[in-house]
């Protein structure tokens, strides 16, 4: 009990003193974010920046906003679909999309069968590039990464 009271003391009176301090920074540090344009500390009620004069609170207002997980699928479309045309014997077109049953099968076939699988499953990844690469970014992401279609 005493200690208690000691140190509510001690901490009333220096709250005093640091009252001034404590006030600038709890009025600084939570009313603090960064420009989403050009990553500025300002302050957290401003609707423009005051160093690019970019209006803050809308993500994206004048540009189309593109789902991040489209873009990313747009490049795992690209590397996808290359290696299924050059290496689809592989299956390594199907680990790129997350496909690994499909892909562990493609491989294992043109494995065991001494390369003799190699030659259709060849033709399978073919035509999987082929239609990957024909696929818009977001029909390709529908498909092969919401839905994890396996085969074409
Ligand atoms: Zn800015």
């Amino acid at each position: 009990m005493y200690r208690y009271d000691l140190a509510g003391n001690l901490t009333g009176k220096s709250a005093a003193t640091q009252g001034a301090d404590e006030e600038e920074s709890s009025v600084d540090q939570p009313a603090t974010k960064y420009c989403f344009a050009c990553a500025a500390p300002i302050d957290a009620r401003a609707e423009i920046c005051p160093k690019c004069g970019v209006r803050q609170g809308g993500q994206l207002p004048q540009a189309a906003p593109v789902d991040p997980a489209v873009r990313q699928a747009s490049g795992n479309k690209m590397a996808a679909g290359l290696c299924g045309i050059f290496l689809g014997a592989l299956g390594i077109h199907k680990f790129i999309l997350g496909l690994v049953t499909p892909g562990v099968i493609m491989l294992l076939v043109s494995l065991l069968t001494c390369g003799i699988g190699a030659i259709p499953m060849g033709i399978i990844g073919l035509i999987e590039g082929i239609v990957y690469l024909s696929k818009s970014d977001e029909e390709f992401y529908e498909t092969y990464v919401v839905g994890k279609k396996g085969w074409f």
